[in-house]
C-alpha cells in the first residue's frame, strides 16, 4: 500500500500489541494509550484513523466529537454500552463489535459453574477444606441427578444457544425464555421455547441468563423473580451483573430456596467489599459461603478467546482502513464501505 501510513489507536487493556501489529503491518502503525479514564484520550486520539477501546474505557460524545479521520471503532468485546454509539452513528463512524470471540467460553463457564454445583463439588470442597461437616456425601445431600433437571435459558442467542447444546448432551431437559427468537429454534435444537418469564422460572431447576442487559432486563431476576424458582435450585449468571439483583442472593440460599448460586458479572465491577452478597459469600458463618460462585467477569476468558477477539479488532481495522465492507456494525445504517 502507498501513501501515509494510517493511525491505529489501541485506547486500554491491551499493553504489548504484537498481534495487532501483524496484522495491521502494512497498512497503519499501531500505538497503545493504557488509559483507564476517557479524560486521558485527550490530545492522544483525535488524529486516528481507527480506534479499538476496551472495556476500561468510556467513549462518549465530547470525544467523538473531535475525532478526524475515524473510519472505524472496533469494540474489543461483544456489549457496546460503553461507546455513545449514535453519536458515532450521526458522525458517519461505524462502531462494530465482536460477537463471537468468547462464545464457547462464556457456554462452558455458565454450564461448568452449573454442573460444579448439581454435582455438589462445589459445596463439599469448600465444606472440607474448612474442616466443616463429615468426610462423607452425606452434606451435600439431597443432590439430584442432572439428567433429566430443567436447565432453563434467558436469551436464546449465541451463548444461550451454546449453552442449550451442552446442557442437552448433559441429558438436562433444555428450555428457554426468549420474546425476540422467532419459532423454528426449539425444534432445530430439540428444546423447548417457554412463553413468560414466569413459566420459566416455575420449572427451573437450573437458571441460566444469557440476555443483553437492557431497560427490559435490568432486575429481571429480583427476590420475587427467585421466589418462584423451584426449592433447591441454581441460579447462573455470566450475561450482564444488573440483570440479576444479587442482593436477593443470601436469602434465597439460607431459606433454601437456591441450592446455589454462579455469578460472573456485577453492576459493580471491580469488587465492592460491603455488597451483600460478598458480605455473605465471605462470611464462613453464611450459607451462602459455600453455595455462591463468584468470579470477576472471566467467563469469556481463555487465550484462544482472547486472540480471537484481539485479532477480530485488528481485522475490522485492517477492513476499514482498506475501504472493504465491514461486519458486525452495531450502529447501522452508519457507513458500511463501498
Ligand atoms: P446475543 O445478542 O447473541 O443473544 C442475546 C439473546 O437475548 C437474543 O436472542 C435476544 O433476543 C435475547 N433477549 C433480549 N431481550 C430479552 C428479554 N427481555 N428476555 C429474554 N431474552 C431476551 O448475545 P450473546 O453474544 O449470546 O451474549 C449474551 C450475554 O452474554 C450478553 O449479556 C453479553 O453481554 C454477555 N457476555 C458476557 C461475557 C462474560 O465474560 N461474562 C462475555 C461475552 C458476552
Amino acid at each position: 500500500m502507498s501513501g501515509p501510513r494510517s493511525d491505529v489507536v489501541i485506547t486500554d487493556f491491551i499493553s504489548n500489541p504484537n498481534l495487532e501489529r501483524e496484522i495491521l503491518r502494512d497498512v497503519a502503525d499501531v500505538r497503545v494509550l493504557n488509559a483507564t479514564r476517557e479524560d486521558e484520550l485527550a490530545g492522544r486520539i483525535e488524529t486516528a484513523d481507527a480506534i479499538i477501546p476496551y472495556h476500561y474505557i468510556v467513549i462518549s460524545a465530547p470525544t467523538l466529537n473531535r475525532l478526524r479521520n475515524c473510519k472505524v471503532i472496533a469494540r474489543g468485546g461483544v456489549g457496546f454500552d460503553n461507546v455513545d454509539v449514535a453519536r458515532a452513528r450521526e458522525l458517519g463512524i461505524p462502531v462494530c463489535n465482536v460477537p463471537d470471540y468468547g462464545t464457547e467460553d462464556v457456554a462452558d463457564s455458565a454450564v461448568g459453574m452449573a454442573v460444579s454445583m448439581i454435582r455438589g463439588v462445589a459445596f463439599l470442597n469448600s465444606r472440607l477444606r474448612a474442616s466443616r461437616g463429615p468426610w462423607s456425601p452425606s452434606q451435600a445431600a439431597p443432590l439430584q441427578r442432572i439428567r433429566g433437571s430443567v436447565f432453563a435459558i434467558i436469551g436464546l442467542g449465541r451463548i444461550g444457544t451454546a449453552a442449550a447444546l451442552r446442557a442437552k448432551a448433559l441429558g438436562m431437559d433444555v428450555c428457554f425464555y426468549d420474546p425476540y427468537k422467532p419459532d423454528g429454534y426449539a425444534k432445530a435444537l430439540g428444546i423447548r421455547r417457554v412463553e413468560s418469564l414466569e413459566e420459566t422460572l416455575g420449572q427451573a431447576f437450573t437458571l441460566s441468563v444469557h440476555c443483553p442487559l437492557t431497560d427490559e432486563t435490568r432486575h429481571m431476576i429480583d427476590a420475587e423473580a427467585v421466589a418462584l424458582m423451584p426449592e433447591g435450585s441454581y441460579l447462573v449468571n455470566t450475561a450482564r451483573g444488573a440483570i440479576v439483583d444479587t442482593s436477593a442472593i443470601p436469602d434465597a440460599v439460607a431459606s433454601g430456596r437456591l441450592a446455589g448460586a454462579g455469578i460472573d458479572v456485577f453492576e459493580w465491577e471491580q469488587l465492592k467489599e460491603d455488597d451483600p452478597l460478598v458480605v455473605a459469600w465471605r462470611d464462613p458463618g453464611h450459607p451462602a459461603h459455600h453455595r455462591v460462585l463468584l468470579t470477576p467477569h472471566s467467563a469469556f476468558y481463555s487465550e484462544q478467546s482472547l486472540m480471537d477477539l484481539r485479532a477480530s479488532t485488528a481485522e475490522t481495522c485492517r477492513r476499514a482502513l482498506l475501504g472493504q465492507p465491514l461486519r458486525n456494525i452495531v450502529n447501522l445504517p452508519a457507513t458500511t464501505g463501498p
